[in-house]
């Protein structure tokens, strides 16, 4: 993913970043919208994070014991996501999302997976079917090396298609363990979920007892202090968090209602472990920037407000050079799509010609502006773009 396969040209070497600048080895400075792929809201070695790692690598980096650092964070958790009653955490989101699976398969006695074309949870062999981000950008629908008989208990569907899984359900819903969803697509690029979708699967999923799973790693604590769970009022059994809650430092949860999680080992009978889970140093980032963003909630309306400012100019500048352009945001999360209708699902994001968007990105990284290199991935503003760093970006955008 770091390579530049879908762009073309060479990948960047960073050595320092700062905000949302990055620096490459030869000390070319790079406005950076792709921020990690979305883990960092703050912008780049915040100094309020960069001070809590310091600190607590000074008193120890993994103990191998319970620590406070755990209670902390996980009541911030609690506070932003009142459907997380208990949660666990690990040191990615593939792994959260490995355990949310193997916890909706016990909890259920069932073995089916439903999940969403284009939409990406991470590289579990489940879940290696139709999936976005890398997979999308390399153009191969399903990994090589994963068991058929992995993939043949998941069966997905398009995004936005409340009639498919209807159908599914109909047919075999008494058989299906969980539907899993990134709330908001943001790994085809930005794909919003269309009015009463959501809503559409909550119902069905309780009507056949089937287990509601939100892919929440992109969405949480990126929309709001919360998830898009908090947005659309939709409340999940299953939660999982990733990105954001680590500060920069690799992590992932699952968390929700209390007799899911129940299951887990040593209380229950699934297992799950990790060596370096919940380490504090890792927790002591995400504390940092969890508390940062509750004690400093406007940053969302002002990310907001950012994000379309800068989008209503790119706009405008396609406009004027007749380039066909659908812009999908939320919040401080956005899209180009170089395509000629709005783009709904996998297949209309599959429509948009990458030729273009290569060319867009390579014009832009020539002038120093580090969109994600790829037309199926996100960007991101961080509360460090200022309007001056978005003026240069339009500016840079208008000799496209
Ligand atoms: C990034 C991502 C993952 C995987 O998280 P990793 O930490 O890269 O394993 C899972 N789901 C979504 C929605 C993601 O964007």
């Amino acid at each position: 993913m770091r390579a530049f396969k879908a762009v073309g040209g060479r990948p960047i070497f960073i050595k320092r970043a700062k905000g949302c600048k990055m620096y490459d080895e030869n000390s070319r400075e790079y406005t950076d919208y792709c921020m990690s792929w979305g883990a960092l809201i703050l912008g780049h070695a915040h100094p309020v994070v960069v001070k809590a790692i310091k600190e607590q690598a000074e008193k120890g980096t993994s103990f191998g014991t319970c620590s406070k650092n755990e209670i902390e964070f996980g009541n911030l958790i609690r506070q932003a996501f009142p459907s997380v009653e208990r949660m666990r955490l690990m040191n990615s989101g593939t792994e959260a999302v490995m355990t949310a699976l193997r916890l909706a398969r016990a909890f259920t006695n069932r073995d089916y997976i439903i999940k969403f074309d284009g939409c990406y949870h991470g590289h579990a062999d489940n879940l290696l079917v139709r999936a976005g981000s890398g997979l999308s950008t390399l153009g191969i629908s399903s990994s090589k090396g994963v068991l058929r008989v992995v993939a043949e208990k998941t069966i997905s569907l398009p995004y936005n298609n409340l009639k498919a899984v209807e159908k599914v359900c109909k047919k075999m819903g008494r058989q299906v363990a969980c539907i899993i969803i990134e709330p908001v697509a943001a790994n085809m690029g930005v794909v919003l979920p269309k009015e009463g979708f959501l809503a559409g699967l909550r119902k069905l999923a309780q009507q056949y007892g089937i287990l509601l799973i939100f892919d929440e790693v992109i969405t949480g604590f990126r929309l709001c202090f919360g998830g898009a769970q908090n947005i659309f009022g939709i409340k999940p059994d299953l939660t999982i968090l990733g990105k954001i809650i680590g500060g920069g430092l690799p992590i992932g949860l699952v968390g929700g209602r209390w007799e899911i999680m129940e299951q887990l080992a040593p209380m229950g009978e699934v297992y799950q472990a990790g060596t370096l889970s919940g380490n504090p140093l890792t927790t002591a980032a995400g504390i940092a920037t969890l508390k940062y963003l509750a004690a400093n909630k406007s940053i969302y309306s002002k990310l907001r407000m950012k994000t379309e400012f800068l989008l209503k100019s790119l706009r405008e500048i396609f406009a004027d050079k007749d380039i066909l352009v659908q812009i999908n945001y939320i919040g401080p999360v956005f899209s180009l799509f170089f395509a000629k209708k709005p783009i709904v699902d996998y297949a209309s994001a599959k429509a948009q010609d990458s030729k273009v968007f290569a060319k867009f990105f390579q014009v832009m990284l020539k002038h120093g502006i580090y969109f994600s290199p790829s037309g199926f991935e996100a960007n991101f503003l961080s509360q460090a773009h200022s309007y001056a760093d978005l003026r240069t970006t339009i500016n840079s955008a208008k000799t496209f």
